[in-house]
């Protein structure tokens, strides 16, 4: 029987506890805060969306960053795999639309007093307000046939209150930099720095993004359903989704603004490559809504045409209420460059051709993204590079693993991203 630590008690850290407990190993759970699953608690809107019940190669289709490292951690602990062993704990759960799965009760709660009731069974040491400092490693000379070489061993942890504790091998579980009030104050990614990891550059993700156009205040509150949004950069296009969307005080929102914000890390990399030293010379991100993707161009233009023949003598900003609802009308009419008192029989056919193109392209420019608070997920963290996908297990220090948001892995809203952290922490916990 080896001793165990796990440092953090979120989705990860609870499962690899309960996977380590499995094997037989002596496990103690370091958390800091005074409960356990305090993001937990918030997901999902309160209702934890545990999981997502699709296909593998849907789960696959989800992630967004090093989705090749997560095979063996997927296959070995599938979205079946999670919703078994939620479900003999006492959590029933059920499949909503888009696959996604959550308690029937509906309360997030109820997921983690099921995983806790595990913990208690499998006589797993839970400490509860105990923060991790650093963590405590060991240089050994070690010896391959004719070679010599330095090989670091993971021998334990030390608190912030100064106390020690010596373990064989240690996971950590501490999630990222997004809603920090819950505990996620990057801090296993200072260890994994100061352990000799690579640590790649994180951003907010699954988050809100700022917009150049103040057109959107204008809007706000107003949610647009069955959109298109196309994220494009220096003319090529990153990210196309339809669904829907919202506009806000700073920009846009929902569900494919969040999705669409998995894209810009990546999108400003591949579309600024090579230009870094060139001062001014980075491209912006533009995003385009569709507001109306059914229609191909020539079939919109023949509905406005529709329209507009139907309301003769009405004025052009009078005449848009079949199109759009009311509160885009002054925008759109605004943006057309067409005088809105104009007839609509007077509006001429290249003025209609360009309305058109607005209806289909209404461009916005991306200045950022809201803070690292409002963000879902944390994009970027300790580099994959540095971690054995079959085990976990850091491939700079024997005996020290990595599981969760901490490390640089992140996906889509639909319960992707908790099945990364049972995968995770499920694969760290059986190896060590
Ligand atoms: C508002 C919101 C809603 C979400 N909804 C969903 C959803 O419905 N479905 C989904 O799939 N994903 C959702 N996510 C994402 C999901 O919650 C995370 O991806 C997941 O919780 C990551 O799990 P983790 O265990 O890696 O990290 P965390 O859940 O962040 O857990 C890390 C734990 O480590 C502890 N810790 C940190 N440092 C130390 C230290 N030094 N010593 C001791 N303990 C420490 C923290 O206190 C914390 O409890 C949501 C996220 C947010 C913010």
């Amino acid at each position: 029987m080896s001793e165990i630590i796990v440092i953090g008690g979120g989705a990860a850290g609870m499962m690899a506890a309960i996977a380590a407990s499995e094997r037989g190993h002596h496990v103690v759970l370091l958390e800091k805060n005074e409960k356990l699953g305090k993001k937990l608690f918030i997901t999902g809107k309160g209702r934890c969306n545990v999981t997502n019940a699709a296909d593998m190669e849907t789960l696959f289709a989800h992630v967004c960053t090093n989705v090749k490292f997560l095979y063996s951690a997927f296959y070995g602990f599938d979205n079946r795999a999670v919703m078994e062993l939620v479900e003999q704990a006492g959590c029933p759960l059920k499949v909503e639309r888009g696959e996604r799965v959550f308690p029937i009760s509906d309360h997030s709660s109820d997921v983690i007093a099921a995983l806790t009731r595990i913990l208690k069974k499998n006589g797993v040491e839970v400490r509860l307000q105990t923060e991790v400092k650093e963590l405590l490693r060991e240089e050994t000379q070690e010896t391959d046939g004719a070679k010599s070489y330095v090989q670091w061993h993971i021998r334990g942890v030390r608190l912030v209150d100064g106390h020690s504790f010596s373990a064989d091998a240690v996971i950590v579980c501490t999630g990222g930099l997004s809603y920090a009030s819950t505990g996620s104050t990057g801090d296993g990614l200072k260890f994994a720095e100061e352990t000799g990891h690579r640590v790649t550059e994180c951003r907010p993700s699954l988050v809100p993004m700022e917009t150049a156009q103040d057109w959107c205040r204008e809007l706000m509150g107003l949610s647009l359903k069955n959109v298109e949004l196309r994220m494009v950069c220096g003319g090529k296009e990153y990210y196309r989704e339809q669904g829907e969307m919202l506009f806000t005080h700073f920009g846009v929102s929902g569900p494919l603004a969040l999705t669409a914000s998995c894209y810009l890390g990546n999108t400003q990399k591949k579309a600024n490559k090579g230009k870094a030293n060139q001062a001014g010379q980075t491209e912006s991100v533009y995003l385009y809504i569709d507001l109306k993707p059914a229609l191909s161009e020539e079939q919109l233009d023949k509905r406005i045409l529709r329209d507009f023949d139907e309301q003769k003598n009405k004025q052009f900003k009078n005449a848009l209420g079949g199109l759009f609802p009311a509160k885009l009308i002054p925008v759109m009419v605004r943006l057309s460059g067409i005088d809105g008192d104009k007839k609509v029989n007077e509006i001429t056919k290249e003025e209609r051709k360009s309305f058109v193109q607005l209806i289909k392209n209404l461009p916005l420019t991306v200045t950022g993204t809201r803070p690292f608070a409002e963000a879902i997920i944390t994009q970027g963290g300790v580099s994959v590079k540095d971690i054995n996908p079959s085990t976990m297990e850091s491939k700079r220090v024997k005996g020290l693993y990595f599981a969760g948001e901490v490390l640089d892995l992140d996906a889509h809203t639909g319960g992707f991203n908790l099945q990364i952290a049972w995968s995770t922490g499920h694969l760290a916990g059986e190896s060590v």
